[in-house]
């Protein structure tokens, strides 16, 4: 067979050439700009040659600081097709870990949105690689000193930038962890993994997109490579509906209703955010053929929710910005009774074509198949990183398999079922307590919204669980009512004796619940709870 690269400038040439008129809808608000992926084609030749002009070359690093737009699937297009690596750093993260990120990846420019200038200002002085500072969009930049403005470096250029040949081992982009459990780490992905994932998101037991599809990405772009939906949806030519900023519940409804989009994917406290707005003030979900969630553990209840009020198929999805990220997707197998199908859909994904995976215990022997063995997940596979940029941490490697970190259990037809984060395991008297399996036996009782268990300190079993709960509006459910709820659904050593209701769970830069901000809450003695105290 010919040896072709496989590279994301063959990936643009074939969505501008076959789907030229598929569209690129940003919303402002009110309403969505568009541009035709011809349109978007020819801007991708002028972005690549106003930074050849700025000077950057092969290799170097271009960032970005910005909302899912088309200007920032310009970016993704553009930067790795003119050789160059694209950074998407993470507004949300506090202003410190993107001075660390921004300096650490050696980013030379920064495209930067207009509405984030004020943000990106309190970490401008601190950068130390950064030579230009490209803003997006109208409004004043003052606060950054010089600044060159995108649309005018743009109209500046002609179109028909020679891409140069690649090869497809490149680097492409790369992305940073969000940190969850610990310092951000650089994730650096190739041309190739890229392309692979792209057709790997594109299978029909994954996303399945196509020209039919209109998709609205809300996974952030600037989280773990955005789901590689710019890559998969251009490549499949779908319309894309940018949502920009307007993320919060009542403008995403609004959008929804009105540009009518098929595909999305987001993680679950997005979905639940907008199911409670639906729920309280109407809307229409029903153009919606599959909504992945995923980046946390979807509650058996939201999955339910939307099928039953909506008739949307929320499909769970497990990956990390490590795995580019798909790695597994919870469809149930064939021949499943309908009265079953939830039993497989409720667990964490069934494992994608091209990622491999095994499970290991603490000794790092290999554990079987048998949904009953407990271990951590260990993957390997064409779009799986084999190391952190310029940080060696051996410690996530394993006789090259990546260790994710996550403990569960696969059953023989390869479905994951994730029950803890190895760093969240609560162990009990010797015996572990999976918080994500607690998490979501609480969340199924039908007036909690949502439920974060964390570890504490007890003199009896060395740690026990407490549970951090948020109530439905106007419920007032308690302690007792929760115990005998979960009575026959979990082990009955698992049932907290320690209960919070509290506001809102803490949420990481990318929406996931912050157990981190939980247990530093409990250890400064803020977190109000009922139940014995600890040591
Ligand atoms: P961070 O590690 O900083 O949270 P990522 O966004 O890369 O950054 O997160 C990957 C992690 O998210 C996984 O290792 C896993 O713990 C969690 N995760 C992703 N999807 C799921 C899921 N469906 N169920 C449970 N956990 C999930």
């Amino acid at each position: 067979m010919m040896d072709s690269p496989l590279t994301i400038t063959s990936l643009l040439r074939h969505g501008a050439q076959v789907y030229g008129d598929s569209e690129v809808r940003t919303f402002e608000g009110e309403g969505c700009r568009s541009a035709t992926y011809r349109q978007v084609a020819d801007r991708c030749e002028r972005l690549a040659a106003a930074l050849t002009r700025l000077g950057v070359g092969a290799g170097d690093r271009v960032a970005t600081f910005g909302w899912n737009t088309q200007e920032h699937l310009e970016a993704y297009l553009a930067v790795p097709s003119m050789g160059a690596v694209l950074h998407t750093l993470n507004i949300r993260l506090f202003p410190e870990q993107l001075v660390y990120i921004a300096n650490h990846a050696g980013d030379k420019v920064v495209l930067v949105d207009a509405s984030l200038v004020p943000l990106f200002a309190k970490i401008r002085a601190q950068l130390t690689t950064v030579e230009h500072i490209v803003v997006i969009g109208d409004g004043d930049a003052s606060t950054l000193g010089e600044v060159l403005r995108y649309d005018a470096l743009l109209a500046a250029e002609k179109p028909g930038f020679a891409w140069p040949d690649l090869d497809e081992r490149t680097a492409a982009a790369m992305c940073y962890t969000s940190g969850t459990t610990g310092h951000p780490k650089g994730v650096v992905y190739s041309h190739r993994s890229n392309v692979l994932h792209s057709y790997g998101v594109n299978s029909a037991s994954a996303f399945g997109l196509t020209e039919a599809d209109r998709l609205l990405p809300i996974v952030p772009m600037f989280h773990a490579n955005a789901w590689g939906l710019p890559y998969a949806g251009f490549m499949a030519g779908v319309d894309f509906i940018m949502p920009g900023r307007f993320l919060q519940p009542e403008p995403m409804c609004k959008l929804i209703r009105s540009e009518r989009p098929t595909v999305s994917g987001g993680v679950p406290t997005v979905w639940t955010d907008v199911m409670r707005h639906v729920e309280a003030h109407g809307g229409d979900l029903s153009s919606f053929r599959l909504i992945v969630c995923g980046g946390s553990a979807v509650p058996r209840a939201l999955i339910e929710r939307f099928q039953e009020r909506a008739g949307v198929r929320l499909v769970q999805a497990w990956g990390m910005t490590e795995t580019s990220p798909l790695a597994a997707m919870a469809r149930a197998p064939r021949n499943t009774a309908p009265a079953d199908e939830m039993n497989w859909r409720e667990r964490t994904g069934r494992i994608a074509a091209g990622v491999e995976l095994r499970l290991c215990d603490d000794a790092g022997t290999v554990l079987p198949w048998d949904g009953q063995s407990v271990g951590e997940i260990e993957v390997r596979g064409p779009w799986i990183t084999a190391s952190y940029y310029k940080d060696p941490a051996p410690e996530k490697f394993h006789d090259g398999w990546l260790r994710t970190g996550d403990v569960g259990t696969v059953c023989d037809k390869g479905f994951i079922r994730i029950t803890d984060r190895a760093k969240d395991v609560i162990k009990s008297g010797g015996e572990w307590i999976p918080s994500v399996e607690l998490e979501n036996a609480i969340m199924g009782h039908p007036e909690v919204l949502e439920a974060a268990v964390i570890g504490v300190p007890d003199t009896r079993w060395q740690e026990r669980p407490l549970a951090c709960v948020v109530r439905r509006d106007g419920s007032s459910v308690g302690p007792d009512e929760l115990r005998a709820f979960l009575t026959d659904k979990v082990a009955h050593w698992w049932l907290p004796e320690r209960w919070s209701f509290i506001e809102q769970v803490p949420r990481t830069s990318v929406g996931k619940f912050d157990k981190k901000v939980l247990r530093a809450r409990f250890g400064t003695g803020e977190l109000v709870y009922v139940g014995p105290r600890s040591p």
